[in-house]
């Protein structure tokens, strides 16, 4: 009897204990702002969650077998959340040399079995600003004109590229393995003329170079842009509150407005955004195609004020071609590329968005029928559906824009066999199809259907 009691009660003792153990959960660690390089003094900040708070908590920077203590919690926190900022870096620590290294942190909580959690985080010291050389060709270029920079960034670095004003284009690496750096960068239609591009890089450490880049305007006035006053009549503005405001409810010509600008900012943003949906190379090989038998009914960055009755409601700015043909007209592919957009998209109507490369994207608005879908690949000139008039169209028409790096462009340039030649081909020496085998660019001819389209 006595012998029974004695081996029950340890485990009697036990299992209190082992309970205590399984609920005293271990507490949990991150970086909300992620660390990838430290400078100087680089700001780090550690979140930790524990139901019994944080005893202690610390980091170490660790670089060629040395071990270097960077930061101490200075008093146990009984919150279940805790947050510490401070700063890691060569002013605290000048031991630490520019290469690798690594970050340390480490937390343990407050309760019995003082359980810890810990993060190692590859980082690189980074002192010495990297530095950038850029080409010392001067760009000839075009308000709302494409063109390429060539340069060289040495040094560590997290980004670099083209910045025009607020606008950045990617750095990538030159074409065939070739030494060194470039960026396709556009002057957008909207960049005051006194912007100068800047090549940058910059070593997430807050240190940021630049290198300005030549540019030339061969035409020393600001372009002019045409202007044209679009009559909306009763039935277009039905037709666009009835399509893009379904459930609306309200003044037809507020609607009509905030679909016109709220809209239309919206859309260009998703545009916009697909420029992360891009090729690391050109999946083309000859310039840019127009459609076929195309008449242009509006170009790039006219201005447009929209009448109603009598009376100006609004005005934008058309980023694109406006083409017209014939009604229900097969939706060339102006070159090779992806499908990265095959969907309605508010003003643009069902719209497809081609991928080329390097950021360099075609737009194809008002479709009425797609034949691809997101994913697919394309060739220049395959039918990718049809033409119509959903969105914002009066008429059926194909609204053709570019856009490079999220920036709508004029896509003029790239429809001449000449300009890629000596804008693109030359300059990223990559190989494109011989001349001979290229179609002419823009038609001049007038569309057979003599019907007058109506474009928005
Ligand atoms: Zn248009």
């Amino acid at each position: 009897m006595r012998k029974v009691l004695l081996s029950v009660l340890p485990l009697f003792l036990l299992i209190p204990i082992a309970m205590l153990m399984g609920c005293s959960a271990a507490p949990t660690i991150n970086l909300p702002t992620p660390v990838s390089t430290v400078g100087q003094a680089t700001p780090i900040t550690v979140h930790a969650t524990d139901p019994r708070g944080i005893r202690g908590a610390s980091a170490t920077i660790e670089q060629n077998g040395a071990s270097y203590p960077v930061w101490q919690m200075a008093q146990p926190s009984m919150a279940k959340e805790s947050t510490w900022n401070f700063t890691a870096g060569v002013k605290t620590t000048p031991q630490l040399k520019d290469g690798k290294a690594k970050l340390i942190v480490e937390v343990t909580s407050n309760g019995l079995m003082h359980k810890s959690a810990r993060i190692e985080q590859d980082v690189t010291v980074v002192t010495q600003p990297p530095s950038v050389s850029v080409d010392s060709e001067q760009h000839y270029i075009y308000i709302g004109m494409a063109d390429v920079a060539t340069f060289n960034v040495s040094g560590a670095y997290t980004a670099a590229g083209v910045r025009v004003g607020d606008q950045s284009y990617r750095a990538w690496p030159m074409p065939g393995g070739k030494p060194g750096l470039f960026s396709l960068f556009a002057f957008a239609w909207n960049m005051p003329q006194s912007t100068i591009p800047v090549v940058f890089a910059s070593n997430g450490a807050g240190n940021d170079v630049t290198s300005p880049i030549t540019v030339i305007f061969p035409k020393k006035e600001q372009p002019h842009y045409t202007v044209h006053d679009l009559q909306v009549s009763e039935a277009f503005m039905q037709k666009v509150v009835g399509e893009l405001d379904p459930n609306g409810s309200g003044d037809m010509v507020a609607r009509f407005v905030r679909i016109n600008t709220e809209m239309r900012k919206a859309n260009n943003k998703t545009l916009s955004d697909l420029r992360f949906k891009t090729a690391d190379h050109f999946l083309f090989t000859q310039p840019f195609a127009r459609q076929s038998h195309s008449q242009a009914e509006a170009t790039f960055a006219d201005l447009r004020n929209y009448i109603y009755q009598g009376k100006k409601i609004d005005q934008q700015v058309h980023l694109g071609y406006d083409l017209a043909v014939t009604q229900h007209v097969g939706v060339e592919a102006s070159n090779d590329g992806r499908v990265v957009w095959a969907a309605p998209l508010g003003i643009y109507g069902n719209c497809i968005v081609v991928d080329h490369g390097y950021g360099l994207q075609t737009i194809y608005g008002h479709m009425s029928h797609f034949d691809v879908h997101e994913g697919d690949m394309v060739k220049r000139g395959q039918i990718m559906g049809q033409s119509g008039m959903t969105g914002m169209a009066g008429g059926d028409h194909i609204h053709f824009a570019m856009q490079l790096d999220g920036v709508q462009i004029d896509p003029k340039e790239w429809w001449d066999p000449h300009w890629i030649q000596d804008h693109i081909t030359k300059r990223l020496d990559v190989g494109m199809a011989p001349m001979s085998h290229v179609s002419a660019a823009p038609t001049k001819k007038k569309s057979h259907t003599s019907k007058p389209k109506k474009h928005r």
